[in-house]
Parts: structure tokens; sequence; C-alpha cells
């Protein structure tokens, strides 16, 4: 590879640039059109990340040498003021020039683990509501696929598109569970939802994502799920009680209506068991119900005036996690402490970095 002149190079014709991520002091190119994130996980490095559009903020980074063209993304990942202080979003963030950058979010310890390519069996399929499916998946070989409780795996199901599921369980288990909800028309869900079995061979990368629990925290934990996003909330949640974390922890589980909730009872058990933890459903198309109605973004608003201290955990749409966080930093939660998912894959964009 030659340096040009004006900083770009090229490679089997096509002209790149580099990313030198200052982490783990290493220098990646970057394809035409490529953003900092995806040259960096195409390379095999583990740049801490989320959502992958803009809108949940975990990759975002401080620019230290070069120029970008920003794409589009959501105001609550990216403030204006963090932009005038040189901070970016690397999944958003296109090179015009060789670029330096460091993320942010020192003490990312999923940050140093890279993802493995496993084969596995689907080992049982159960339908928790009309839309939702749960699949368990058994990973080949004896060592069980360790991550951070919140972490998700790029899965590749029959000849479908790779696309990213949240862990349900806790690390250290012999099964993965999933909870994969059927989206109109998309190729990945429906194929799971119409063709795929128990004894069926899968491809996963395994594990992804920094938007998991953090240990270290002492402080209030809240939760917020929408639909298929109570996947990782659970994961969270089972592992923090068993990991003997004491503090409030609160969870939002919002769905439309009564049969589009799930797992209520083993929620509910938990919170017989647990005198720390809280589980609130909030129905948004139920009228006659004993639930709290209305958007579930709401009731977190209504209940908590004031965020400060705490830690969230969001899971969900996009509309959701645009208003979770929107909420959430209005009640003065600091950015690093919002941890968000957002269960969105737009067309033609399959995850960077998974097989195929
Ligand atoms: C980090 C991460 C974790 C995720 N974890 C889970 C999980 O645990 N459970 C789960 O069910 N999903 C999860 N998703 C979403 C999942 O990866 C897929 O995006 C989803 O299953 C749709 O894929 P598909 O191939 O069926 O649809 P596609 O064929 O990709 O899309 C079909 C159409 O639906 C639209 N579309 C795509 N995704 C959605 C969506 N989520 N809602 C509404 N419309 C959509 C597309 O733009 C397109 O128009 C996660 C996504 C990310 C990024």
């Amino acid at each position: 590879m030659q340096n040009s002149t004006d900083g770009s190079h090229c490679a089997r014709g096509r002209r790149i640039r580099t990313v030198d991520i200052r982490q783990v002091r290493t220098r990646v190119p970057v394809l035409e059109g490529q953003t900092i994130l995806e040259a960096a996980l195409q390379n095999g490095v583990s740049f801490p990340h989320g959502c992958r559009s803009g809108r949940c903020g975990s990759c975002k980074s401080r620019l230290i040498d070069g120029q970008i063209e920003m794409l589009s993304h959501s105001r609550f990942a990216l403030t204006d003021e963090e932009k005038a202080a040189g901070l970016i979003l690397a999944c958003r963030a296109v090179p015009k020039t060789d670029t330096a950058v460091a993320w942010l979010g020192a003490g990312d310890e999923a940050a140093a683990v890279r993802a493995r390519m496993r084969q596995g069996t689907v080992v049982s399929i159960d339908d928790v509501t009309h839309d939702i499916r749960r699949v368990r998946i058994r990973p080949d070989g004896t060592d069980a696929l360790a991550f951070f409780a919140g972490q998700y795996a790029d899965i590749r199901f029959g000849p479908s598109p790779v696309r990213s599921y949240s862990m349900a369980n806790r690390s250290g288990d012999p099964e993965l569970e999933f909870h994969i909800r059927r989206v109109p028309g998309g190729a990945a869900s429906g194929y799971v939802h119409t063709v795929l079995k128990p004894g069926d061979r899968i491809v996963l990368e395994a594990p992804r994502g920094s938007a998991h629990l953090r240990e270290g925290h002492c402080g209030p934990i809240l939760c917020i799920a929408g639909g298929s996003g109570l996947a990782p909330i659970k994961s969270i949640v089972e592992t923090a009680l068993a990991h003997g974390m004491r503090q409030a922890i609160h969870v939002y589980f919002g769905a439309r209506t009564e049969r589009d909730l799930y797992l209520v009872d083993h929620f509910e058990a938990l919170t017989r068991r647990h005198a720390n933890l809280a589980f609130t459903t909030v129905l948004s198309e139920a009228q006659a119900t004993a639930r709290r109605i209305g958007i579930v973004t709401q009731a977190v608003a209504d209940d908590f005036p004031d965020l400060a201290n705490f830690k969230v955990y969001v899971a969900g749409p996009p509309p959701m996690v645009d208003a979770a966080m929107e909420t959430a930093f209005g009640r003065g939660l600091n950015a690093g402490d919002m941890h968000a998912d957002v269960f969105f894959t737009p067309q033609g964009q399959p995850p960077s970095g998974a097989a195929g």
C-alpha cells in the first residue's frame, strides 16, 4: 500500500483511507464509503458499538486527527456541543482523509473481548407471543460462550441474511436463549418463524455490543424494554441478581396489548424473590386493564423526576429508544450512563463484521 498525495491509498483499484484506532494501537484500512465502525469491525477491532445507526451513542469517539463526514444521527446520541468539542459517532463517520480516533467510555471491558465464530444447533423453539419466538441454541464445543449480559450475537439461520439477536440468558449457560420477533416481510425473522426447526444448524458470531451490564455501578438501575427488547434486559436483570447487585432495579416493559406481553410471570416471580427488583408493564393500546396504560417512556418520565445517579439500559424499536433517551437525559442522566440497543437493521446494511 502506497501513500498518495491527498492522504488516500489504493487497494485493488478502490481508494481507501486509514483510521488509526488509538486504544488498540492499530491502523486499519477504510474502504470508500465505509464508516469508521464498519472498517474497525471488518478488521477485527472490537470497537464499542450498539445500534450502528446513529441512535444509541455507544460508539461515541474523539476525532484526534483528520476529517470526516458525519451521516445523519439522533441529536440525543451526539449533541451539537459534543460535535463542537470534537466528538463523533464512529458508526456515522465516513473518513475524508486518513484519521485517528479514540473511543470514549474507558472501562468498557467488553471492547477487549473479540467476537468468535461458532456453529451450533437449534435445541428448541416455542411461541411466547403471537409474533415472538423463543429459540434456544446450543453452540458446538465444550466451552460455553462467555459474554457480558446485554450483548448480542450475529446469527445466520439457514439461507437468510445475518442478523443480530440479543442473548436473553446468563453467560456461561450451555444453551443460548433468543427472543425473535417476526418483522413483516423480514428475511431472517420470517425464516425463523416459518422454516426453522429444532435440530437445524446455525452459524453465529459473538459476543458483540457494548450495551451491557456495568457491574461496577452501585447506584440504581432502570431498564426499559419494548417487545423482544426484553431479551437483553432479561439477561441483564438475571445476571445482576445472581451476582448479588443489591441496588434498586426497575424494569419497565412496554407493549401494545396484553397479547404482546410475555415472561410476565417469570419477572413477577423474580420480584417476589428479590426485594430490590420492581417490574412494571405498560400497554399502549389496551383499554380495560389493571396494567399501566400509555407509552412506556411516559410512564418512566412520570415515575422518575431525577435519574442523575442511575444507569439506564434500553432495548427495543428505534422510536422507543429515541424517546427513552430524550426522557432520561431530560431527567439528568449522564451521557455515559445510557446503554441502548436499537433493534433495527436498515435494509441493505447487514451487520458489519458478521459471517457472510
Ligand atoms: C444490536 C441488535 C440486537 C438485536 N436484537 C434483537 C432481538 O433480540 N430480537 C429481535 O427480534 N430483534 C433483534 N434485533 C433486530 C434484528 O437484528 C433484525 O433487524 C430483525 O429481526 C429484522 O430482520 P429481518 O431480516 O427479519 O428483516 P429485514 O428483511 O432486514 O427487513 C424487512 C423490513 O422490515 C424493516 N425492519 C427491519 N428491522 C425491523 C424492526 N426491528 N422493526 C420494524 N421493521 C424492521 C426493514 O427496514 C425492512 O423494510 C436486533 C438488532 C440489533 C441491531
